[in-house]
Parts: structure tokens; sequence; C-alpha cells
């Protein structure tokens, strides 16, 4: 697409009150005046018709113009509120295009032509895209504060300071006496700069939890209440919930927002030795989805003694996160919490799925342990972000050994290599076309 082409496409979905067309680029005010009888100033909202050619209204809305550069994507840019029906945004896209001044936009074109214009780094421009596929409210607000450039600013510091350390390596290297004439303390910089490169780019890995959602595996022996619970998290009937050991063949997933933390709950089928063929390949997906959780709650039916069952899935839960749920707390307890609210080592809630009793606090539970709150910490949660930090980390702690050994050419290497990952996440350095175009394509129309 060409960057003075002028484009349009719709913002939002069609089918509620109200439908935007947006529009940007040079043309932009007189493809409006084509179609738009209103009057048409900077930042005037406006009443007026759309009409076609022959002078026949489509419909009666309010449009908005911005003169370059004081818009979204810096360009001349409108928008049309028009009504949310299939009908009007059709025939209005057909007049824009009849116009002959306007193309339909690309997947992310309006955000891709913000960067391009200044008006957003491309950590930002990734961030609104986070921000309209937010699925709760953490993860919301993981995106608006990167939006507000603080993970900018973070990396910027970054990028400066790998970018100082690679020109003193090269200008040591470029000195022919043949002595490395480095500061004293380069490696020590070079040590604190791996160490805050892996910091932020784990805390992008617990984050992740944030944008993809946690998957929480639910565990317990048969009749323990795993449907139940489920159904009760949800507050819908999803399991088909019956008094039959074992009728929990497959697992069954639904998302839910925990406290607000997004998460995919699974309810597996128990894990004791398979009747039937069909009971087999769900007990082997249990192991699978246990394998693949962020978090393990196991149930324990709280009104009868353990079974050879339950120690069956103890004896599988070690060195994962695990939250007891102690079930049936509405009839008589046979097993319940030790006096520090633990159950075999793990942190234990018990719960009710007939009264409704301690499911708050499991809730509760369940998302302090996945996500400790990270005060000040500044929130990566882009999956490329992570990626590019952590392989930055690598490249510099390479880089150091390398120097140690005293090859300096190929220490010198792995910290471009290092600059380049850190400048990725901000856009610096002119990334290539291909790596903004790899960021814009997941963006839908519109945005
Ligand atoms: P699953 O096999 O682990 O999925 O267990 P279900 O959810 O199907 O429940 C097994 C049986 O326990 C059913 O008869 C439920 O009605 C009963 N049940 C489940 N949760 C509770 C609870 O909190 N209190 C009581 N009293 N009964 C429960």
């Amino acid at each position: 697409m060409n960057n003075n082409d002028t484009v349009f496409a719709l913002s939002t979905p069609v089918g509620g009150a109200i439908t935007v067309m947006r529009i940007t680029g040079p043309g932009a005010r007189e493809v409006l005046s084509a179609v738009f009888s209103g009057k048409i100033a900077h930042r005037r909202v406006s009443f007026g018709r759309i009409t076609d050619p022959n002078g026949d209204t489509v419909d009666a809305v309010n449009a908005v113009f911005f003169e370059a550069p004081h818009s979204y994507t810096g360009e001349d840019m409108a928008e049309i509120y028009c009504h949310g029906s299939y009908a009007v945004a059709a025939r209005l896209s057909e007049l824009l295009s009849d116009t002959g001044l306007a193309v339909p936009a690309e997947a992310g074109e309006f955000t891709r032509r913000a960067y391009l214009n200044g008006k957003l780094d491309l950590a930002e421009a990734e961030a609104v895209m986070d921000l309209i596929s937010a699925s709760a409210e953490r993860s919301r607000r993981a995106a608006v504060s990167q939006l507000s450039g603080r993970l900018s600013a973070v990396v910027s510091s970054l990028y400066e300071r790998v970018k100082l350390l690679t020109a003193e390596l090269a200008n040591a290297m470029d000195d022919d006496t043949g002595e490395v004439g480095l500061s004293a303390d380069f490696p020590l910089r070079a040590k604190e700069l791996f160490k805050d490169l892996t910091a932020l780019s784990e805390s992008g890995m617990r984050s992740r939890v944030l944008r993809e959602g946690a998957r929480i595996a639910l565990i317990g022996s048969p009749n323990v209440g795993k449907s139940s619970l489920l159904n009760a998290l949800l507050m819908r009937e999803r399991a088909i919930v019956t008094p039959i050991p074992g009728t929990t063949r497959d697992t069954l997933e639904e998302s839910v927002s925990l406290d607000g933390v997004p998460a995919t709950l699974i309810d597996t089928a128990g894990l004791r030795e398979p009747s039937d063929e069909v009971e087999r390949i769900g007990v082997g997906r249990t192991l699978a989805e246990l394998d693949g959780a962020d978090l393990v709650i196991w149930l324990v039916d709280g009104s009868r003694e353990t079974s050879p069952d339950d120690e069956e899935i103890f004896s599988r839960l070690g060195g994962r996160r695990v939250l007891a749920a102690i079930t049936k707390s509405d009839l008589d307890a046979v097993v319940l919490p030790d006096e520090g609210g633990r159950f075999r080592g793990f942190p234990a809630v018990r719960t009710s799925s007939v009264s409704g009793d301690g499911l708050e606090l499991l809730k509760k539970t369940a998302a302090a342990m996945l996500l400790p709150d990270e005060a000040e910490e500044p929130i990566i949660t882009n999956s490329r972000h992570i990626s590019a930090l952590s392989g930055a980390a690598d490249r510099v702690s390479a880089s150091s050994d390398l120097l140690k050994r005293g090859d300096t050419d190929a220490a010198y290497f792995e910290l471009r290599e290092a600059m380049g990952l850190i400048a990725s996440v901000i856009g610096a350095d002119d990334p290539q076309e291909e790596l903004i175009d790899s960021v814009f394509s997941n963006f839908c129309i519109g945005k």
C-alpha cells in the first residue's frame, strides 16, 4: 500500500447502534466532501447527509475532520458516524470507492500510518492492538500502561546502554596499538545490562498470562465435584453433572475472568486406571493438561476419607503450582485444611458448589498465585517483545564470555545483535520493513 493513498475502513463492527467509518490520507477532506453535505472544519463535529451521486440520501450522520498533523494518523483524517446497519455501511463503502479518490485500507493501516508519521513508536502501536484484544481488566491495564510509553521509556534506556557498550568496544577495536582499551567498569556494566534485560523479559513471561490467559487444570478423583465446581465458577450449566463416577470423559474448556485475570478452566477426566477406550483417551489428555497448566486446582472431597485415587493424583503434583480445593464444605467435614490453611503443603480453600461458600476466595487465591502484584515494575506482555529482550540478554552474556576469552570481534558482533534486538521493540534505528509489516498485519482492518 502506498502511503500517499487515501484509505478508508470501518473502525467498529457493524451491528451496534453506530458504525464508524474512518478515512485517512491527503485526500481525506476531498473524499469526505464528495459524500457528506455538512460543514467540514478541523476538529468540528457536524451533522449532515450522506448522499449518492443522484442526490438520494443514504444516511443522516455526524462527521468530524482532523487536519494533519493533529490526528491519530498524523494525516488529514475524517470519521463518519453512521447508523449501524449493514446496508448503510456497504453503501457508504461503495460511495467512497466510487469517488476514485480513496481505496479500502489494509489491516492495521491506520496505526501503521500513525507509526510512520511518528505519532506512536512500535511498542505503543502494538499496545493499541493488545488494547483492542484485551480480554480482562488486568490485560487492559497493562496495555494502557504500555501505550502511555512506560515500556518504551525503559527499553529506550536499555538501548542507550547497549549502544554505549557497543560503541566503546568498536573504538577499542579501532585502536591499533593492539591493546583493547576498555574502561574498567565495562564488564560490570555489561553484567548489569544482562541482569536488567533478563528481569524485564522474565516479568514478561509471568505476565504472558495477562495476554493469553492462564491455563488452569481442575483435577480430582471421580465424583469429587469437578464439574460442579466448574459450573459454579462459570455460574452456568456447562459440564454434565452426574452421580456416576467416570462420566466426565472429555476435557472441557471455559474462559473466565478470575478476579481480573483471564483464565481458561479445564475440567479433566479422573486420573484413575481407565476402564475403557474412551476413558483411556481422556486420562492421557489429563496428563498433558497437567503439564501445560499454569495452575492446577486439585480437588479433594471434604466429605469422605481420601482414596487411593487421591493419593495417585497427589503423587503427580510435585513441582507444579497447585491450589487445593477441599470440596463439599456444606456436608460434614472429614478432610480439612491444616491450621496454616494448607493441605499437603499446598494453599487450600474449602468450597461448596451447592452453597457457593469459598468460591470467591478460591478465585482470589488462584489470581494471586498466577499474578503476584508487580507494583511499579513495567509490564511487558507482547510475546515478540519478550523473546527479543531475552534474546538480547543471551547475546550480551555471550559477548561478555567472548570478551573474557579475548575474542573481541565476536564479542562486538554479539553486542550488535543485542542492539538490533532491543531496537526491534521500540522501532529505533529504522527496523526493517519486514518487521513493521509483520506487526501491522496482525491488526484488524480499520484500526
Ligand atoms: P466430578 O466427577 O468430579 O466432575 O463430580 P461432579 O461435579 O459430577 O459431582 C459428583 C457428585 O457430587 C454429584 O452428585 C454432585 O451433585 C455432588 N457434589 C458436587 N459438588 C458438591 C458440593 O459442593 N456439595 C454437595 N453436597 N455435593 C456436591
